[in-house]
């Protein structure tokens, strides 16, 4: 039998559908009805468990998966020996502290001999303990922001990401503990048959995401500008120069990064160059 890699995705939440959606801009193709619980590709090496996200980190240590996309939030909870691949970027959210909106908050040591309701007692409690605070923790696993209102603790500790379920819930946040994206893991004792299409899923990954931090950038600038445009714009190996119908000037063809985009659009305009156009990049090699 040719050798297949299982990957864990979660079945539905907050981290499924960018989970899917990269996958398939790896050009993977697969099958995921509504109830389905294992799909195989038709076009890659690739089999999908899917499953509830505080089961990935287990079934990927045990060697059910080989791989899992989860959030770092759920894998530092259940603290089981797996290797970190990638982080993808998506299912970005923090865990934080909070407390009675009308109560006022110093410093951490508000916490000291407080009890705290939260679905992440391993974090929570190495945070403390770092901190010196010996607080009361207790345990439950959803609808955290009610424990203050019901009486069952005087703070809590959960995932924030706008806060807006805290101010629902008349709480504030005070402090952030832990800061989450959701990563690719892998089981520690992969064969080399694995680890080989490992490799190209990652390649694939890796190709998807420089095309998402990365624009395609054409414009047109005097020839006598060229220089100090080639400079702002290095692009990958160095810039494609076409000469225009128009004398004396050319059409620059480059990449340049998402995150430098505007300063680098305002200093290219401010060095000549006109007709700026800026296209997405679907995959990058380099
Ligand atoms: P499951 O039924 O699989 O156990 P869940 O209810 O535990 O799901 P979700 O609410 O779907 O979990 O969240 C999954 C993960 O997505 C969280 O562990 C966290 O990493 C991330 N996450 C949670 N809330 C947000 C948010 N508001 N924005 C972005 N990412 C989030
Ligand atoms: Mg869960």
């Amino acid at each position: 039998m040719n050798p297949i890699i299982r990957i864990a995705v979660q079945k539905s939440g907050r981290l499924s559908e960018d989970s899917l959606s990269l996958i398939k801009e790896c050009g993977i193709k697969f099958y995921n009805g509504t109830g389905k619980l294992k799909s195989t590709s038709t076009n890659f090496p690739i089999e999908f468990l899917f499953l509830r996200d505080d089961d990935i980190p287990g079934y990927v240590a045990d060697g059910v998966a080989d791989l899992g996309i989860v959030g770092e939030n759920e894998l530092v909870e259940k603290d089981k020996d797996v290797n970190v691949l990638k982080k993808l970027g998506f299912s970005k959210c923090r865990l934080s502290l909070a407390i009675p909106k009308g109560e006022e908050y110093t410093n951490i040591h508000h916490f000291q001999g407080k009890n705290i309701a939260t679905s992440y007692p391993k974090i929570l409690s190495d945070f403390l303990e770092n901190q010196n605070v010996h607080a009361e923790i207790h345990e439950i696993s959803g609808s955290v922001e009610i424990a203050p209102s019901i009486g069952l603790a005087e703070g809590i500790c959960d995932i924030v990401s706008s806060g807006s379920t805290l101010m629902m819930n008349g709480l504030k946040e005070v402090e952030t503990i832990f800061k989450s994206e959701a990563v690719l893991i892998c089981n520690k004792k992969l064969d080399a048959e694995k680890l080989e299409i490992v490799d190209k899923l990652l390649f694939r990954m890796n190709a998807v995401q420089k095309g998402k931090s990365n624009k395609y950038v054409l414009l047109n600038a005097p020839n006598d500008a060229l220089d100090k445009i080639i400079s702002l714009i290095p692009g990958m190996r160095s810039p494609t120069i076409l000469p225009l119908a128009q004398e004396g000037w050319s059409s620059v063809h480059s990449v340049i990064a998402e995150d430098q985009f505007w300063e680098n659009i305002e200093e290219l305009r401010s060095a000549g160059a006109e007709g700026i156009l800026v296209v997405p990049i679907e995959k990058m090699v380099i």
